[in-house]
């Protein structure tokens, strides 16, 4: 008989889209052909309604070349959003349900040996050819799962796992659900750019707002010496890890370093904070323009420190031309934290290179930052003219899960 191994894929929110249902599929298979496409020969089908992944096997390959073509697989749409969850299927010719029982047992005999004592089996029959029914398919196959495996018993209510047998063009069955990330397809929301800095919430922030379909840019401000080149180095690795759910990301790296000392010149102290938070959301949002970004991103939580109050957020919400989303404004640090360890940045991110927040960093920041004297402590500053600065001095990085490399010119699409 031949069998393959596939990968079932299940989509939620976005069966829910009406007519942008088709948009969204399309756009979901793109971004999980890109994911796999360097690794080996894919195909990704629509059938019935469903999406499968079909690791393209051929007759020279071993079975750890095999395994490893599924396994890539699998985990590049563990991290695909639009992704509810997917099994891994044996896609089986049509046959007689004996002829299907090596399989299945195999399948019971993987469960047995994760400590899996009961079952009940699940059967749907789409094709009605078949000459049993689904009760009928499902009645069969259980009494030869029972005769051949004593130690398995049926429990139709809590089951330890459920054995799905699908008669359509061909016969699928597995037992296994990986949850996926769930969310919209990148590439369904319009880009947006992270201010991304070294810690722990603005790579989770960028992580949110990949989730809702919004390809990633990012920017980093960076303070060299007073921040370290592996500071930097540390960004672009966060920058990767979140590229793994994103997609390729581009970073900017603006050169902060003058206009982080003119700033600390004139500025009274208590306002340092506030009035660099505006000048990175100024030269963000003015090269957001020129990169086709119509959003800012950053890691706020409110009240977490003294430029996260709301009325340090309006501060810096004056200073740019296109909305800022926070998805952390309203976690703690712990819930922050928790979403950094599932998605891996959480180690990266606790290494302990300074940021310039926390090399320039006031005293006694200003809670409630009046406005008025905001304006004040800027007045003495050509605003204009370190805007330019900051904007002249950019370099770009093309930022990919297996590799970063440098832009020489960009120009954004
Ligand atoms: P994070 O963990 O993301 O650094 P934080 O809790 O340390 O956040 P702040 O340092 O006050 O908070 O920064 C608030 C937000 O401002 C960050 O989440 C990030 O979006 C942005 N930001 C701070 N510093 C930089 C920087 N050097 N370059 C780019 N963005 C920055
Ligand atoms: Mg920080």
């Amino acid at each position: 008989m031949e069998t393959e191994e596939v990968i079932l894929l299940r989509f939620g929110e976005i069966a829910l889209k009406g007519l942008n249902r088709h948009r969204f599929e399309e756009q979901l298979i793109r971004n999980l052909a890109a994911q796999v496409k360097h690794h080996g020969r894919y195909e990704i089908q629509k059938r019935d309604g469903r999406v499968y992944i079909e690791p393209q096997y051929s007759e020279e390959m071993t079975l750890n070349q095999r395994r490893d073509l599924l396994e890539f697989a699998i985990d590049k749409a563990k991290k695909c959003f639009g992704v509810v969850s997917l099994s891994p299927v044996l896609k089986l010719t049509k046959s007689s349900i004996e002829d299907l029982m090596p399989y299945v047992c195999e399948l019971c005999e993987k469960e047995l040996r994760r400590g899996r004592r009961s079952f009940k089996v699940e059967a749907k029959r789409s094709d009605k050819s078949y000459p049993q029914n689904s009760p009928e398919i499902a009645a069969a196959v259980g009494e030869m799962i029972l005769d051949a495996h004593p130690e398995l018993h049926v429990d139709v209510h809590e089951p330890d796992f459920i054995l799905w047998i699908e008669v359509r063009d061909r016969i699928y069955i597995y037992s296994e659900i990986i949850a996926g990330p769930r969310g919209l397809p990148v590439g369904t929301s319009a880009k947006t750019m992270v201010l991304l800095s070294g810690g722990i919430d603005s790579p989770v922030a960028a992580y949110m707002m990949a989730s809702r379909g919004c390809p990633i840019e990012a920017i980093y401000f960076h303070t060299f010496p007073y921040t370290s080149d592996r500071a930097r180095d540390k960004v672009l690795k966060l920058a990767q890890i979140v590229s793994e759910y994103s997609g390729p990301i581009v970073a900017h790296v603006v050169d902060f370093t003058d206009i982080q000392l003119k700033i600390n010149e004139s500025c009274p102290e208590d306002l340092l904070t506030i009035v660099m938070r505006r000048m990175m959301m100024r030269i963000a949002d003015r090269y957001a323009e020129f990169c086709n970004c119509p959003s800012l991103l950053t890691g706020e939580s409110l009240g977490q420190v003294a430029s996260q109050t709301t009325e340090a957020i309006a501060a810096s919400n004056e200073v740019s031309s296109r909305p800022i989303f926070r998805p952390l404004i309203g976690l703690d640090k712990d819930q922050t934290i928790e979403i950094a360890r599932r998605i891996g940045s959480f180690e990266t991110s606790i290494l302990p290179y300074e940021d310039c927040c926390t090399v320039f960093v006031a005293k006694h920041p200003s809670t409630r930052p009046q406005i008025e004297k905001v304006h004040r402590a800027e007045a003495e500053l050509d605003i204009e003219a370190l805007v330019e600065m900051g904007l002249a001095k950019i370099s770009s990085y093309s930022v990919r899960s297996h590799k970063v490399s440098e832009i020489s010119n960009y120009r954004p699409r």
